[in-house]
């Protein structure tokens, strides 16, 4: 059993539940629906965790959307006022993105005895719901906490029709269902992401890059979209440098579903341009070992966000014992045990003085990274978020009593 594999590495209890809950609901359908197969978060969780849910005997399935670059335009619009921006949108806009919703449910086969759909991009795809047996969950990835009101307020009609719905941070709720989970998403230690790599291996990985290994590297892991504030992690840098030897290490890659990455990319190589030590690393999709190695030999990770859904790169260097420097928003606080685990930062200059700090106290480095491992260990690996779903999932069949008997 795959899930066996887990076992001395994530927490015991939940292995175990997991276990008991896969016995009861074996064969049951379970149906992931998201917007892009690489690049990004989702993207990340669902390649690991259909296979270890097949496995348990799960009738586990994936489905990606498709879209014209019109539609992505849009949902790229409304991501960002989701996340805050002030961007209006044309009744147009809003018919094509339920025209390309509808084109999707025809094609797709959405049947399941639970169905998560993913962010925005599919969140339509409720009006084509044909089954109401079936419990449609809406599962929200990004930063809720300040939207855009009427682009939320639009939204919402689609929102009150899911019979649930799953964030990752309690002040993204809305309070406007019954059922409004909390569930923030987890890494997995045995993915080429996470698992442990030989100092070989580390070496013939990152041959291709060039870097100087023997200088302390400062490393920020993201797409290139302007709320990870890539611009503002060379600021800091910079900051930095007059004081502290070090190099600056930005790897990305494109999303097939953000049509900004490309002018946000411009602007970084623009900013760095006349610096030799500042690498910005355009990794192809699937670079999973060299995202692996660079987490490993990064001296400080940052995650420099100014809006953030989860930020899976935080628990991805914490697990490798790195300190992590990173925006106070969204999902990142669950993360950093503020001067724990890492620092939480609110503009340039305060990442700059932590960066500072941890280059000048290697002791620190040493004792946050452990704390770090340990706190993704007991709260952010893929069996906790499993763990999860599954008691959604079985407290939706059975109720509350049978679940806190399993
Ligand atoms: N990632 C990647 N290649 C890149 C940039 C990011 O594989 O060039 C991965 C990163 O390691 C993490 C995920 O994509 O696993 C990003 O998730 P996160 O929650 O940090 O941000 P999102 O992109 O979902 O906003």
């Amino acid at each position: 059993m795959l899930i066996n594999k887990y076992l001395g590495i994530a927490p015991k209890a939940d292995i175990v539940l997991i276990k008991r809950l896969c016995e009861r609901l074996k064969g049951g359908r379970f149906l992931h629906v998201n917007s892009t197969r690489a690049g990004g978060g989702v993207a990340e969780i669902l390649h690991r965790m259909i296979p270890l849910l097949q496995d348990l005997g799960i009738d586990a399935r994936w489905e990606v959307i498709e879209g014209d670059k019109r539609f992505f335009d849009i949902t790229k619009k409304i991501h960002n006022a989701l996340q805050g921006f002030d961007i209006h949108l044309t009744e147009q806009m809003w018919n094509y993105y339920l025209e390309v919703n509808r084109q999707n449910a025809s094609r797709l086969d959405l049947d399941a005895e639970v169905i998560f759909i993913h962010d925005p991009q599919p969140a339509p795809l409720i009006e084509f719901r044909k089954n109401t047996e079936d419990f449609w969950v809406w599962r929200c990835h990004i930063d809720l906490s300040n939207p855009k009101k009427e682009v939320c307020d639009y939204l919402m009609k689609f929102y009150k029709k899911y019979d649930a719905a799953v964030f990752s941070v309690s002040n993204f709720t809305r309070g406007e269902k019954s059922l409004e989970f909390i569930i923030p998403p987890s890494i997995d230690p045995l993915s080429d992401k996470n698992i442990e790599l030989s100092e070989e291996e580390i070496e013939k990985l990152l041959n291709p890059f060039d870097l100087p290994l023997d200088r302390p590297i400062i490393l920020q892991v993201s797409r290139f979209d302007r709320f990870k504030d890539p611009t503002g992690v060379i600021k800091a840098y910079r900051m930095v440098k007059r004081y502290n030897d070090c190099v600056l290490v930005l790897a990305g890659s494109p999303a097939t579903d953000d049509p900004e990455s490309e002018e946000v990319l411009k602007e970084v190589q623009e900013q760095a341009a006349d610096d030799p030590d500042i690498y910005i690393l355009m990794l192809p999709p699937y670079s999973d070992r060299v995202i692996n190695a660079l987490q490993r030999v990064a001296t400080v990770v940052l995650q420099k966000s100014i809006k953030e859904g989860f930020g899976l790169t935080v628990s991805e260097a914490m697990w490798k014992g790195k300190p992590v420097i990173g925006g106070a928003v969204g999902g990142i606080p669950l993360q950093i045990i503020h001067r724990v685990t890492g620092f939480l930062v609110h503009t340039i200059e305060g990442a700059a003085f932590r960066i500072r700090q941890l280059l000048n106290n290697p002791e620190l480095i040493e004792r946050m990274g452990e704390a770090g491992r340990e706190h993704v260990r007991e709260n952010f690996l893929i069996t906790r978020q499993i763990r999860d779903y599954l008691c959604i999932w079985y407290y939706r069949r059975e109720g509350m009593k049978s679940l806190i008997e399993v």
